[in-house]
């Protein structure tokens, strides 16, 4: 377990994230994820930290609102968020982390657009680790 950098593309939102060097992302193809091309880098709440920005994020929800997308307001990227399959965790978006500590990916495609198929118990779970 290492610590990844980053953020959104003005500089104002920057986080750091505990994971391995080499990343387990999952691509969703839900209406949301698939137009942003966003790739989940999923993790507990004690494993991300937001350095700064906090003032600089919007909120966007729609559907069940479970999710909070948190988008920078000034320059739009959406970096990390609270995802619908982990409420108590955040999603981090592995296009956003700054270069130098990912090693490689490996990249799992996330039936998000039926989302009662992937995740029957409504929410996903984190690993023990
Ligand atoms: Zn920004």
């Amino acid at each position: 377990m290492i610590t990844h950098t980053g953020g959104c593309h003005c500089g104002r939102v920057r986080f750091e994230v505990q994971a391995p060097a080499e990343l387990e992302v999952d691509d969703c193809n839900c209406s949301l994820c698939s137009k942003a091309g966003y790739l989940h880098l999923i993790v507990p709440a004690a494993r991300f930290r937001l350095l700064r920005g906090e003032s600089s994020l919007s909120t966007y929800q729609f559907n069940t609102g479970t999710a909070r997308h948190l988008f920078c307001s000034v320059c739009g990227i959406k970096s990390f968020y609270v995802p619908r399959s982990h409420p108590d965790g955040f999603s981090v978006n592995a296009r956003c982390l700054d270069a130098g500590t990912v090693t490689g990916m490996r990249v799992t495609a996330c039936n998000g657009r039926d989302w009662e198929q992937q995740f029957p118990a409504g929410r996903g779970d984190f690993q023990a680790t």
